[in-house]
């Protein structure tokens, strides 16, 4: 079997060590089987927060580091139809529902619960857009109150009974589908969000391994029940280490002296780079 990865990187600055990293670890897996392929794909659906210089920058410092991508980069902001598509589905599944509840309402209902498990981006949703009567959800919609669309990922579960994933470091997972809640995947502003988009592009690019930092393990429990949920063929997976820096805390956008601009212009070389990941 032919191996085909991809580099996924929001264009939302400039690419650091981590980013290398993750984009290393790709371009290897791809480059450890004949015919394999590493693809690039701008996750650029959020137009407020991308710019035309972080597209450039990033192909810039892949190219400086050596690597080649396979053909022309997918842009995440052409493929709104393809994201429509899949939520017609999901709609059609009945496994999706409006949730019309702002960031605050969400932050004083979560505070008045009991403590709840903590998901990996914070205390899942409450659950209050879930019980609203049929009749006040089409109410609020008709009324053109601003809304995203939520997974009810129990009624998704229902739908797919027991699923599981493979890492190539973690080994084979059982996929615990409330473990991050009710998940937005139509945000109020942009008509899609993250764990959408990439479970329909990994599909389309025909990724067979999706490879990415640990930090991303909980989301895919997110995304293999889109995929059963969707009909996809599932990948898989390589969630390798982060890099950190000196002291001990991972790299963010944050750590601008650590981005692979800053780092050559004070004279790094891409061995220099390699090296310090690897
Ligand atoms: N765009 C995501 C990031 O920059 C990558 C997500 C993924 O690889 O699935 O963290």
């Amino acid at each position: 079997m032919s191996i085909r990865t991809r580099f996924a990187p929001s264009p939302t600055g400039r690419l650091h060590l981590g980013h290398a990293l993750a984009a290393v670890v790709a371009r290897d897996l791809a480059a450890s089987v004949p015919g394999g392929a590493f693809l690039l794909r701008f996750e650029d659906i959020d137009a407020s927060r991308v710019r035309p210089e972080w597209f450039i920058g990033i192909e810039e410092d892949l190219r400086w580091l050596g690597l080649q991508w396979h053909g022309e980069p997918l842009r995440q902001s052409m493929r709104g139809a393809a994201y429509q598509a899949a939520l017609d589905a999901l709609h059609t599944l009945g496994v999706l529902y409006p949730c019309f509840c702002t960031r605050g309402e969400i932050r004083r209902e979560t505070e008045r619960m009991p403590a709840a498990p903590h998901g990996d981006e914070g205390p899942p949703y409450p659950g209050t857009c879930r019980r609203l009567p049929t009749a006040e959800r089409a109410d609020k919609i008709a009324s053109g109150v601003a809304h995203a669309w939520r997974l009810d990922v129990r009624a998704a579960a229902a739908i797919t009974g027991p699923l599981q994933f493979t890492d190539l470091r973690f080994g084979t997972i059982e996929v615990d589908p409330l473990r991050s809640g009710d998940v937005v995947l139509a945000r109020k502003d942009v008509g899609v969000a993250y764990h959408l988009a990439v479970v329909v592009d990994d599909a389309f690019q025909s990724i067979t391994h999706v490879t990415r930092g640990e930090d991303l393990l909980g989301a895919t429990h997110i995304h293999r029940l889109l995929q059963a949920l969707l009909g996809c063929e599932p990948p898989v997976w390589l969630h390798h280490r982060l890099v950190c820096d000196d002291h001990g805390n991972r790299l963010a956008k944050r750590h601008d002296a650590l981005s692979l601009r800053a780092l050559r212009e004070s004279g790094a070389t891409p061995e220099d780079v390699l090296r310090r990941i690897r």
